[in-house]
């Protein structure tokens, strides 16, 4: 899994991040106080038949997971969702050619896309 170490800071709001299969860092040896887990962040793509509201009205769905109707179930759940396809870091996700068009939008994500495109691109 990929963890970010909170004491070990590169640049202001930067953090040493490293793949573990445990909660240490590899540098200041900290555990879980100040090690997270980091998770991929899942996409919520409108949905007529989503299973979420959003503030704005407009229903989504996790677009990896279109079935999921829990989002976070607590501070333990590592489950992150966001409407916004610049956020998203799950490669399923990713992979939906309804995310590819959302994020096409966005002239920042043009290097991403790119480098997602893979052979047949
Ligand atoms: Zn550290
Ligand atoms: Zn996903």
């Amino acid at each position: 899994m990929r963890c970010r170490c909170y004491r070990c800071q590169l640049r202001p709001g930067e953090f040493l991040e490293f793949e573990a299969d445990r909660l240490a860092c590899p540098k200041c040896g900290a555990g879980e106080a100040v090690v997270i887990e980091l998770a991929d962040v899942h996409w919520l793509m409108p949905d007529p038949a989503g299973p979420h509201e959003g503030s704005d009205g407009v229903r989504r769905a996790v677009g990896c997971d279109r079935k999921r109707d829990v989002l976070a179930l607590g501070t333990l759940d590592h489950f992150a969702a966001s409407p916004d396809p610049r956020a998203v870091t799950c490669p399923r996700c990713q992979g939906l050619e309804a995310w590819r068009q959302a994020a096409a939008l966005f002239r920042e994500m043009r290097g991403v896309l790119a480098g997602l495109k893979g052979c047949c691109g």
